[in-house]
């Protein structure tokens, strides 16, 4: 298989670097930042996100493989890729429509009505940033265990509950949200899927600080918060089928992801510290570097099989688990080359102390989007035929079960 780009592929390469080197400020590799941190910052990084987002839909460069019917470009998800590539080399802030892209337009694309379609232009236009309200207190792995109530009431669906670990939700305009409609029927069987408007009455978002310093998700609290019924995406307690839809996209978007470092930079701080003789600073190193191949090439096949319109299904699990062990080991080989001084935090080490927060950011890629051991069990189950985990609540209303006492 030819890995390099095609004639088109590097004609389209050439096409993006000329209009980015227009439109845009190349990076300094040797200026590296950590994460924004505080409320202002991420206050700062939102909004720069939503000024790019509409600079690159004034060129004609946003939703990239969004088909044209919903005012995309048109293009393959390789496309995506070499523009993703050539974009990282530039200046420019991304990361708060991971959520509206990524995740909730391939969701209304398949499963909503032409009114919620119409939600996709003020996505690509930067206009509106999603959250998703999926997780719970006691529902996380086990996402059908939610217990957020919505009854309807008229033509309006009223809303009670709590959701947590909400990525962005305190810079988010519309949020996608799961509640139970039938706590009669099994689990899975009694959810419904919404798009809730995050300015209606009766939302509290609390941000919650992590070990890296940032406030990157949220505990939402909702009380008697109104939905009109037009809001429901698909059919009510058919939300599981729909969420399905979401959650294979999350799982091909973080496994798909960038590292927060390149390679360049990870030897340029060996050599920093003086440590590229040491043999197993040079056998870590090369490891690093095999595991980055084998994450190109996965993603290479992720890909193709998005190219042929199937779901990115098991192998996007498959290259979440391999991108979560590679994100846990080169940030623990990077502080580990950086010896005493990796114990330092903040101003006081190298970079701001930004290998510091990658190593601890870490949980971020392990858990989200469903942790390691849930991607092992989907491997398991669906790549290698091994046995169905046993669920012993599967078939019974959702009422009687463990956690439902509301
Ligand atoms: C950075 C980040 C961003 C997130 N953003 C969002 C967001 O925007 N919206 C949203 O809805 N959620 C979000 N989440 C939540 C995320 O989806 C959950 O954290 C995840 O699904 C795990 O759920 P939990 O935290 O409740 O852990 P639990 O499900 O309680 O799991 C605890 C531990 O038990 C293990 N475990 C659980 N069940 C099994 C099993 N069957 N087999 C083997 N091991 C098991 C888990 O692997 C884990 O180690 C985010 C999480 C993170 C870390």
């Amino acid at each position: 298989m030819d890995i390099g780009d095609s004639p088109e592929e590097a004609a389209f390469r050439a096409e993006a670097r000329a209009w980015l080197e227009a439109n845009a400020q190349r990076r300094d590799p040797a200026k590296r930042h950590k994460q924004a941190s505080t409320d202002v910052e991420q206050d700062v990084h939102a909004r720069a996100c939503q000024e790019w987002q509409r600079v690159l839909y004034d060129g004609g460069w946003a939703g990239l493989t969004w088909p044209k019917r919903f005012g995309g470009r048109g293009g393959t998800p390789w496309q995506a890729a070499i523009f993703a590539e050539e974009q990282n080399k530039f200046d420019v802030a991304v990361g708060a429509f991971a959520v509206a892209h990524g995740m909730v337009a391939p969701t209304l694309m398949m499963h909503g009505t032409d009114d919620q379609r119409g939600h996709l232009d003020a996505m690509l236009r930067g206009d509106d940033i999603w959250c998703q309200l999926f997780s719970e207190p006691e529902a996380g792995s086990d996402l059908a265990n939610i217990g957020t109530r919505a009854v309807l009431d008229g033509d309006e669906w009223v809303i009670n509950g709590q959701k947590v670990w909400t990525s962005g939700a305190q810079h988010s305009v519309y949020a996608i949200l799961l509640a139970r409609t039938d706590p009669d029927a099994p689990k899975h069987a009694g959810i419904t899927y919404f798009i809730l408007d995050m300015r209606s009455p009766g939302i509290e978002v609390r941000p919650l600080r992590q070990i890296t310093g940032v406030a990157h998700f949220n505990e939402v609290f909702l009380t008697d918060v109104r939905i009109p019924v037009a809001n429901v995406v698909g059919d009510v307690n058919g939300g599981w089928k729909i969420a399905h839809t979401t959650l294979s996209n999350e799982r091909a978007l973080i496994g798909g992801g960038n590292t927060a470092w390149s390679m360049q930079e990870l030897i340029a701080m060996a050599r920093h510290f003086g440590r590229t003789n040491d043999p197993i600073v040079r056998q870590g190193i090369a490891k690093a570097h095999s595991r980055a191949a084998v994450l190109q090439y996965m993603g290479y096949r992720m890909r193709t099989s998005i190219s042929r319109g199937e779901m990115p299904g098991v192998v996007a699990s498959t290259m979440k688990l391999f991108y979560a062990r590679h994100w846990a080991a080169t940030t623990a080989l990077a502080l580990s080359i950086q010896g005493a001084d990796g114990v330092l935090w903040g101003d006081s080490a190298l970079d701001d102390g930004l290998w510091q927060q990658t190593f601890c950011g870490q949980y971020a890629v392990r858990l989200g989007g469903g942790t390691d051991e849930i991607q092992g069990n989907v491997i398991g189950e669906r790549a290698l035929g091994l046995p169905r985990e046993p669920a012993l609540d599967r078939d019974l209303p959702w009422r009687e079960t463990r956690g439902s006492g509301r």
